[in-house]
């Protein structure tokens, strides 16, 4: 007749292999069990702060690509609400941005399909800067922010969305704005529908300039 077998001695991990304490007082979200979390569930075993999106796989991952550039369809015919465009010049043109980061977002770049800064010639790089001061002008006067983002990423490797097109940032910004989402999740909470933003500062476009 065989023994029960003795109680197995729990192994303790070393401390720097351990994973940290959950804070006290802070509640446990329940995954969502998909292969995707399961995954995470490998990779971070005590993570369960998490929102699951693999529909958003597809965009991170640059699988979902548009056949053509969506910055030449801007550049093309009059500045429309339905193709976002704002205000054309004949180098450059300002575009509302369709993913916002904050209220107000705009874009600003060339109409020629263009993604090196150093292939603009001067008449373009002129009109591109005038067009980037007046749109600072337009935004301040609108939304009355209390600072700007104006920036651009140059190169897919430097985060541009579309590399091919050079385009400039500016966004609104506001004390209190930033939480932890666009960090984490690459989404804000955008309180202002892109139609208001758009008929609002295009008629602004007229009384400031
Ligand atoms: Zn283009």
């Amino acid at each position: 007749m065989a023994l029960p077998r003795p109680p197995r001695e729990k192994k303790k991990l070393p401390k720097s292999r351990r994973s940290p304490r959950r804070p006290q007082g802070r509640e446990e979200v329940p995954l969502v069990k998909t292969a995707l979390a399961s995954s995470f569930e490998e990779i971070w075993p005590q993570e369960r702060d998490l929102m699951i999106r693999p529909d958003r796989y597809r965009y991170v991952r640059k699988l979902v690509k548009s056949k053509s550039c969506v910055f030449c369809l801007c550049a093309q015919g009059k500045a429309s609400f339905e193709t976002l465009t704002l205000v054309k010049t004949k180098q450059s043109m300002v575009v509302l941005n369709k993913y916002p980061y904050n209220n107000g977002h705009l874009l600003v770049l060339p109409r020629r399909h263009c993604g090196e800064l150093l292939q603009l010639n001067s008449a373009e790089y002129s009109d591109l800067m005038e067009l980037l001061r007046q749109s600072v002008k337009v935004i301040q006067k609108v939304y009355g922010c209390e600072g700007l983002n104006i920036g651009m990423n140059h190169g897919a490797v430097a985060g541009a969305g579309i590399p091919a097109h050079l385009h400039w940032h500016i966004i609104p910004r506001w004390a209190g704005d930033v939480n932890f989402f666009p960090l984490i999740a690459e989404t804000k909470v955008v309180v202002e529908s892109l139609e208001s933003s758009y008929h609002r500062i295009k008629e602004a476009w007229q009384e400031v300039l």
